[in-house]
């Protein structure tokens, strides 16, 4: 029962009525208990003074006439001679006890407001006790009221408040729990809706109700959580289709060239050699495939080791054109390159290499024969900026958003079968990110195209310090 939020709701709000409403209570209590003696000492004041007021020896020889004037149901007049002995009483209902201590009292010398306690039986009386002369004699008028009165209406206050406060706290319980579940109602109804939604129906999404509240912005941020989830279980999804399709073709290669060279016994050295060669390439294709995924797999996850040093990035760049200009001469492709010595950077040398390569391997593979490549690096504030450009076809606008999405290839016919997996740009990317940098196509068209890495070097400090 406790296990839900409508019953702890209900009963925390039960008991911090039930806490208010005692307090309140026994606050009113004490205060109509003070507001009782105050109205009964003022009343018992006014009596005496009425009476002294009144008790005009003149006409009242005989002072039970004057007694007989002030008759009240709740209160009674005593008169006391010098010696304290009750001379004149209204038709009295005071206990002989009591009686006997009023007259100690004044005996005493007691004047004014006085509660004299009960016998066994009775609450006690409260009095007012006043000198008044009645022809040269000092008498004494004492007004008394019973206490049991006070106490029953206060006991008849407590009993009203008392049955009072259980019964509006039954009320205010059922109510609060009528309420609690009213308004906790869509969360039971989002649960259940949530528990539908699995791997296959991620595209479902809760129901909102009044979005401006807080149950609402619950079921909105929810939507937005399923989105996201929908959006990366569909690129896990389609990065899975893309891998295997591009281990795929490699694999297929082997495989074929595997069943060719041993089904038949007639083969030469010669051939067999150009099968390993032919397997040997898609192999190799196959190992920087595998490679390439698993650095983005490890990238994506976070748990990629950088391993920072601080090195020359001119050395790096000049490094990279050096390694493709065989390849570039081989296509008729003409590869320049500027750089400056002295720029030092922070930064993982392999990645670097590895996004300067990719970048400088592209602009090679994608520039027809005839064509040029300029490799630049330049220093720019805190940053180094290094920029590939080529004079290839270009990229039409409608691919320059898509190349840097992984797998994603042009649909240019390449001069050569170097088409790679569609790998190289998002890498470059990632690397120069989690370098703290940025890579993007500065501009491409006709003329060719031009790609620029921007790489942080200060930074790069602290990248070593947290490593
Ligand atoms: P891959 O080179 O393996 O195809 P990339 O991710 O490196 O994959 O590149 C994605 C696509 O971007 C290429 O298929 C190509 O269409 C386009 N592209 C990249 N670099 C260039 C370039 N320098 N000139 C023209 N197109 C390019």
């Amino acid at each position: 029962m406790l296990h839900s939020v409508r019953a702890r709701l209900t009963l925390w709000y039960t008991a911090i009525l039930a806490l208010v409403l005692v307090i309140f209570g026994a606050v009113s209590y004490v205060l109509l208990a003070r507001e009782i003696r105050a109205e009964t000492d003022a009343s018992l004041a006014d009596t005496a003074h009425e009476f002294a007021a009144a008790f005009d020896p003149a006409e009242h020889t005989r002072g039970r006439d004057a007694l007989l004037d002030f008759r009240y149901s709740d209160r009674e007049i005593l008169v006391l001679s010098p010696r304290a002995e009750v001379v004149m009483a209204s038709k009295s209902r005071i206990g002989t006890v009591e009686r006997k201590r009023i007259e100690a009292f004044v005996r005493a010398g007691g004047r004014g407001l006085h509660s004299i306690p009960g016998g066994e039986e009775g609450d006690g009386v409260r009095i007012i006790a006043t000198p008044i002369d009645v022809l040269g004699t000092h008498y004494t008028v004492v007004v008394a009221r019973a206490l049991s009165e006070q106490a029953d209406r206060l006991e008849s206050a407590a009993q009203a408040v008392f049955f009072a406060i259980p019964v509006a706290l039954l009320v205010a319980a059922a109510g609060g729990y009528l309420l609690a579940r009213k308004s906790l109602g869509p969360v039971t109804v989002m649960s259940l809706k949530a528990r539908q939604i699995g791997a296959e129906t991620l595209d479902e999404r809760i129901e909102i109700g009044n979005e401006r509240d807080e149950l609402g912005f619950l079921a909105v941020t929810l939507n937005g959580l399923l989105e996201r989830l929908q959006g990366s279980f569909e690129s896990q999804r389609r990065f899975m289709a893309d891998a295997s399709h591009e281990l795929r073709t490699p694999i297929a290669i082997i495989q074929g060239e595997a069943d060719v060279a041993l089904g038949r016994r007639d083969r030469s050295a010669e051939d067999y050699r150009e099968s390993i060669e032919v397997m040997q390439r898609a192999a190799r294709k196959l190992t920087r495939i595998v490679q390439n995924l698993f650095l983005l797999a490890r990238g994506d996850a976070g748990r990629y080791p950088m391993s920072m040093s601080r090195f020359y990035l001119g050395e790096i760049v000049a490094d990279c054109v050096r390694g493709m200009r065989s390849v570039a001469q081989s296509r008729g492709v003409t590869i320049t390159c500027s750089t400056a010595e002295d720029m030092v950077i922070v930064a993982d040398e392999e990645l670097i290499h590895r996004l300067v390569l990719n970048l400088v391997e592209n602009a090679v593979k994608f520039t027809p024969e005839g064509g040029k490549v300029h490799v630049s690096l330049a220093s720019q504030g805190g940053s180094y900026a290094i920029r590939v450009a080529d004079t290839g076809h270009g990229i039409p606008a409608s691919e320059q958003e898509r190349i840097f999405e992984r797998f994603y290839r042009g649909d240019r016919i390449l001069p050569t079968n170097a088409g790679g997996a569609g790998l190289g740009l998002p890498i470059a990317r990632w690397i120069a990110e989690v370098h703290g940098g940025e890579l993007r196509l500065d501009h491409s068209g006709a003329e060719g195209s031009e790609f620029v890495a921007v790489l942080p070097n200060g930074c790069s400090e602290d990248l070593v310090a947290s490593g």
